[in-house]
């Protein structure tokens, strides 16, 4: 990884490269990977000094999402599937091509439901979606998690999620782009571009040197999170119409080896992770309904949700204490409002304002493993069309291409 200050060489002289993409978080580094692999050459810019330093794609649960929980959590049946279809996908190119990355490989997960009038619909959807599921037996909760109360559960499954240490997930993503030899990551840097039109950018060091790198690139991806509205609206002019919402996570002091969640409203789940400086086993948990519309992001968790939180864990851990939670902290969503008032959407965004400077948010850290195949193919097709050979059009393409 080059930081600015090593970089002399290509101070001030343009550099070309076929894309460049704003934000190193997990977004950007699986397209940086997927379009270095296809043949593309890529820089990568990160305004951090550490890859996905205090953003979602490190704070979050590290769940590889199998679909479960996100065919329910969507009130919208069809959208539910497609989004638990992703899923899927995503988590099993993980298993694939970074299983690394997979923590407790022997780890089970569980979900299970409070709620009799569910169960249906519940296994309906999943069905729809292709989510593997086999129903378990309280029995069986008990004899993997100490101290659960299974009074209220009406139905528990065996599930296929399992926990990602997200660390290891994108270093194994850096070294595989960087080892295609197409794929340049400068951290500690901004973008500033002279000329949008051709693509152009002066990239500032961030730090107390301010060197200045200059290149050109055809098409760029802004997949910098919610710093996707400061850096679009610094550099075109225009801000998308972002809202924040606010979410907390608790790592508790117990060593659960299996994950366990809780489909029902306001309820939670935890996924256990083994720290990487004493190789303990934690679980992290998140509830359910939790997330809390804010006007900027911020880390500071809301202390009216601590409470929340303690309730949700007693609902299936009743002598959970203060004492069994080692932290509690806040990380920030964004979400990209299709009109004024709409319902909070958990959808992947792609928004083009200005041709050939692609904005881009995911739904979830597992999706980023679907989505972003579509988006450097799309990205990709752009880049054969202005130079080498083109791919024919089909009569439907030519058809609403106008040609
Ligand atoms: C509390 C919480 C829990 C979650 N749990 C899960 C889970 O268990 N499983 C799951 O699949 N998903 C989960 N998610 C969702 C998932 O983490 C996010 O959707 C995903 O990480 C977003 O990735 P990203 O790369 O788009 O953005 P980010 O992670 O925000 O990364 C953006 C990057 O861009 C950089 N950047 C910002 N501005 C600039 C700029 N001007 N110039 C250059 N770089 C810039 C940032 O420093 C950062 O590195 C969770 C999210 C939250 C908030």
């Amino acid at each position: 990884m080059k930081s600015l200050n090593g970089y002399f060489p290509f101070l001030n002289r343009r550099r070309r490269y076929d894309a460049g993409i704003i934000g190193a978080g997990v977004q950007g580094l699986t397209l940086a990977y997927r379009l270095a692999r296809a043949g593309y050459r890529v820089a990568v810019f990160e305004r951090s000094q550490k890859i996905a330093e205090r953003v979602p794609s490190t704070m979050n649960e590290g769940w590889a999402h199998c679909g479960g929980y996100h065919a329910q959590s969507i009130l919208d049946f069809s959208e539910g599937v497609t989004v638990a279809k992703r899923c899927r996908r995503g988590a099993a190119t993980i298993r694939e091509l970074f299983p690394e990355a997979m923590e407790l490989t022997d780890m089970s997960s569980y979900s299970c439901s409070f709620r009799e009038d569910r169960i249906e619909e519940i296994e309906g959807r999943w069905e729809c979606a292709g989510v593997r599921f086999q129903p378990v037996s309280n029995s069986v909760l008990r004899s993997c998690f100490s101290g659960i109360s299974t009074d209220r559960i009406v139905r528990a499954w065996k599930m296929d999620d399992f926990a990602v240490n997200t660390r290891a997930l994108y270093g194994r993503l850096l070294s595989a782009a960087r080892a295609t030899g197409r794929c340049d990551i400068f951290t500690g840097v901004e973008a500033h571009f002279e000329d949008t039109t051709a693509g152009a950018a002066k990239l500032h060091a961030t730090g107390s040197q301010r060197k200045v790198l200059c290149l050109q690139a055809p098409v760029w991806l802004y997949a910098a999170g919610y710093g996707n509205a400061d850096v679009y609206g610094r550099v075109h002019g225009i801000r998308p119409q972002l809202r924040f919402f606010k979410s907390h996570l608790g790592a508790v002091n117990w060593d659960f080896r299996d994950g366990i969640y809780c489909l029902d409203a306001h309820e939670v789940g935890g996924m256990p992770h083994v720290s990487h400086c004493n190789g303990r086993v934690r679980m992290v948990f998140g509830q359910n309904e939790d997330a809390v519309q804010v006007d900027s992001p911020d880390g500071s968790p809301i202390p009216e949700r601590h409470r929340l939180f303690v309730e949700g864990v007693r609902r299936l851990f009743p002598d959970f204490g203060e004492e069994d939670l080692a932290k509690f902290y806040a990380c920030t969503k964004v979400d990209v409002p299709d009109r004024p008032g709409a319902a909070r959407s958990l959808n992947v965004k792609t928004l083009e304002p200005v041709p050939n400077h692609i904005l881009v948010w995911p739904g979830k850290m597992t999706e980023a493993f679907a989505t972003m195949d579509s988006l450097a193919e799309m990205v990709g097709d752009r880049l054969r069309s202005e130079s080498g050979p083109q791919v024919a059009m089909r009569p439907l393409d030519a058809e609403v291409a106008g040609v």
